[in-house]
């Protein structure tokens, strides 16, 4: 079961002003192929399906709780898509005919429909940077351990490539905030991946693969997490359980800046974002001229 925690995996500062065509390049991080729906359902169902818990314990608790941690993922990339859609609806009971959406096709595709035309929602959508919805056949769960790891690890350093994209589609400082977070966690699922596999087959990862390849010049937002050590830390999502992440997560960091270390609970995180009411998704105010004309009908109506 799961234990909900009202704030945000990290603190996200609300961005400045609103930009709808960064909320579009962050949208891919929901619902496409590696984006964190998929990461999520992957260890989820991946976990759901395991056998031989009790033999495999550490590998078991090691999927479970980090498909813990990717559902606080989908929530902070659902922060940003909103943080970045905030304010730009129009604001009021009408729009005043001002087409004040006229530009976002012209500058940010055809995704960007999907902000604007599901209405009462306009916010994050489950579906990639084009609108298309997520699907549950990017999941993989081959029941084999070996080869579900070895996903694993592929998907992690897939969708650390779909960052780098969204990174380079978009500059606005909010948005690569999230990206230089995601980044980083994302190199610690890969590395406690290719960890759970030596363990495993006995394979040597660094040998068979040059992982996990960090590079943390390519998002420089990304530093100030590797520097508090957040690319050393696994977090342990339960109050009480899931302790045998100790035994793949241990020793030095690959990268050779320190030891890795298990925290018990999550991270202190941050607040959630207040965002603007939208009048004209929900339930239309009355004009006062309105209010008027009703106590009129209705005075008119008692004296008669
Ligand atoms: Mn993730
Ligand atoms: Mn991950």
């Amino acid at each position: 079961m799961f234990l909900r925690i009202d704030r945000l995996q990290v603190e996200m500062p609300l961005p400045s002003e609103p930009d709808p065509v960064a909320a579009a390049a962050v949208q891919e991080l929901m619902g496409g192929r590696f984006g964190e729906m998929t990461t999520l359902n992957t260890y989820m169902f991946q976990s759901f399906n395991f056998r031989a818990r009790e033999k495999l314990r550490p590998f078991y608790a090691l999927i479970a709780n980090i498909a813990a941690e990717e559902l606080g993922h989908i929530e902070l990339v659902g922060a940003a898509v909103n943080g970045l859609l905030n304010g730009a609806q129009p604001q009021g009971r009408t729009t005043d005919g001002d087409a004040v959406f006229k530009d976002l096709f012209q500058h940010g595709g055809p995704g960007l429909k999907a902000h604007v035309a599901p209405g009462p929602s306009a916010g994050v959508v489950c579906a990639d940077s084009l609108g298309n919805p997520w699907k549950g056949d990017y999941i993989f769960n081959s029941g084999n351990l070996v080869l579900d790891l070895l996903h694993n690890f592929f998907l992690e350093n897939g969708a650390r490539t779909a960052k780098l994209r969204a990174y380079q589609t978009t500059s606005n400082p909010a948005a690569r905030r999230m990206l230089g977070y995601l980044f980083t966690r994302g190199g610690v699922h890969a590395e406690a991946y290719a960890r759970a596999l030596e363990q495993l087959t006995g394979v040597d990862m660094k040998k068979m693969l040059p992982i996990p390849n960090l590079q943390p010049d390519q998002i420089p937002e990304s530093r100030p997490f590797l520097e508090e050590g957040w690319h050393r830390r696994l977090y342990r999502f339960s109050t009480s359980d899931y302790d045998e992440i100790r035994q793949i997560w241990h020793g030095q960091a690959l990268d050779g800046s320190g030891p890795l270390e298990v925290r018990d609970g999550p991270p202190d995180g941050g607040p959630m974002q207040p965002l603007e009411e939208m009048p004209e998704a929900f339930i239309p105010d009355y004009h006062a001229a309105e209010i008027l004309e009703m106590a009129k009908k209705l005075y008119d109506k008692a004296k008669g």
